[in-house]
């Protein structure tokens, strides 16, 4: 299985962008993460080509930057017209270092910290996503004290758990994230926050999962809030605006994943949205979505060279690669599955079955465990694909190791986006 961007070149090797994959880890090492500027841009316009021809224009796709949160990524969606959500002072920070202009980022946060909402207004960041009663207040006073109007969206439990493989639709009260329905909390919430002067209410949002197959989830989401619009609208008089309907949208990890094209998910979403709002009497709202991990999930590949080969008889085989647990933890987080190759035998068969394992001193750090490779040897180069999302981001320094480095590729070309750590960047805040 490859994918798009990928092919394999005449000396047998694994092709990324156009660029060959062996010698890029001649030329920056590994282990190494590439990414495909021409995916992430083409995910972008995919998603904003299905906002023009569903509702008119009438919306905005913000990355959620979590997925991968580099100034150079940033700036690839922010030249495709799409805005950013972060989640921490952290990303915001980034997200303005790499030039997103302020009114088109979206701010998160079960639990922002003073400092951080304090930081979002002081920016101008265009809407804040209000998750709980107190923050309301502190949003209020922050907006007084920088003379601003702040933009809040509400982000409600629609009682929808699409975790799951067949999604359900109780159950989901019991989340950290945001207010339930059921109990009136979010409905008193935002009848309680039109009295606030400094702040406005855009509208509501929901994020239902991650890694979804089905379009359901998100037609039944959109149903709820909806509803919840409508409600609202009776009750006071103020017909809320906007509708931000989250990220989650599925992605290939392996053969067995086989999502629809999202600009397909989103056309079939729109017809519920517009039906249930004329239904309801609502005016269609500016709709928003946050995509992170297929933006920029199939365009990332991993690549590391190969240690020790261990053959347990009977029991299984052990291929031993530079990485692992530090550059992706989503094994020994999630248990995830991934694809993977042996980069400079990529038009080989993949005839055996192995574990390939990380450097870090834990039992559970692999990248996988009965994985089809081609037979490998010290000094081979493996890729693992679909490592753009979740994975650079949530890297760590565990066993005082170097977090990689990372190119961008693209009509054969490849520049560093992000440099690889170095002994010294590792104590420099030791004192
Ligand atoms: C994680 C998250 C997203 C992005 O999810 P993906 O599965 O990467 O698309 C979007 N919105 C919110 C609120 C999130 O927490």
């Amino acid at each position: 299985m490859l994918l798009e961007g990928q092919s394999v070149n005449e000396k047998n090797h694994l092709t990324i962008g156009g660029c060959d994959s062996v010698e890029l880890c001649e030329k920056y090492g590994t282990p190494l993460y590439v990414i495909d500027e021409d995916v992430v841009r083409g995910h972008c316009r995919l998603y904003k080509g299905a906002i023009d021809k569903c509702y008119d224009g009438k919306g905005l796709i913000f990355f959620a930057s979590k997925a991968l949160c580099v100034k150079a990524v940033v700036k690839m969606v922010q030249s495709e017209g799409l805005g950013v959500d972060v989640v921490s002072g952290g990303e915001l920070y980034t997200a303005l270092a790499a030039g997103m202009e302020p009114e088109k980022i979206c701010m998160h946060g079960n639990n922002k910290t003073d400092d951080e909402i304090d930081y979002a207004v002081k920016s101008g960041v265009g809407r804040i996503v209000v998750d709980n009663v107190p923050e309301l207040e502190k949003i209020d006073k922050a907006a007084a004290k920088y003379g601003v109007k702040q933009k809040i969206l509400f982000r409600i439990k629609p009682g929808i758990d699409a975790h799951t493989h067949n999604f359900i639709m109780t159950g989901q009260i019991d989340s950290k994230f945001g207010f339930a329905l059921e109990t009136g909390e979010a409905e008193d919430a935002v009848l309680k926050v039109l009295e606030y002067e400094n702040l406005v209410v855009g509208g509501v949002h929901c994020h239902v999962g991650s890694q979804i197959f089905e379009s359901e989830p998100f037609k039944e989401a959109a149903k709820v809030l909806i509803d919840f619009i409508a409600n609202i609208k009776e009750k006071s008089g103020y017909e809320m605006a906007e509708l931000n309907l989250g990220g989650g949208y599925g992605v290939t990890y392996t053969e067995k994943d086989d999502p629809i094209r999202f600009d397909k998910y989103i056309e079939e979403v729109s017809v519920v949205v517009k039906a249930v709002c004329e239904e309801k009497g609502v005016a269609l709202p500016f709709i928003m979505m946050e995509p992170g991990r297929s933006i920029v999930g199939t365009a990332g590949v991993t690549l590391y060279t190969v240690g020790a080969v261990k053959e347990i008889p009977n029991i299984r085989k052990y291929v031993s690669v530079d990485g692992g647990m530090c550059d992706n933890p989503r094994y020994i987080l999630y248990q995830s599955e991934y694809t993977a190759l042996a980069a400079n035998k990529a038009g080989d068969e993949k005839t055996e079955k192995v574990t390939i394992a990380g450097k870090c001193c834990e039992s559970g750090d692999l990248v996988g465990e009965n994985m089809a490779l081609q037979s490998v040897e010290a000094g081979d180069i493996i890729a693992v694909l679909t490592t753009g999302a979740y994975n650079y981001s949530m890297a760590s320094n565990y066993n005082r190791v170097c977090r990689a480095a990372m190119v961008a590729v693209k009509n054969g070309e490849s520049r560093l986006i992000v440099k690889r750590e170095s002994y010294e960047d590792l104590v420099r805040n030791d004192i």
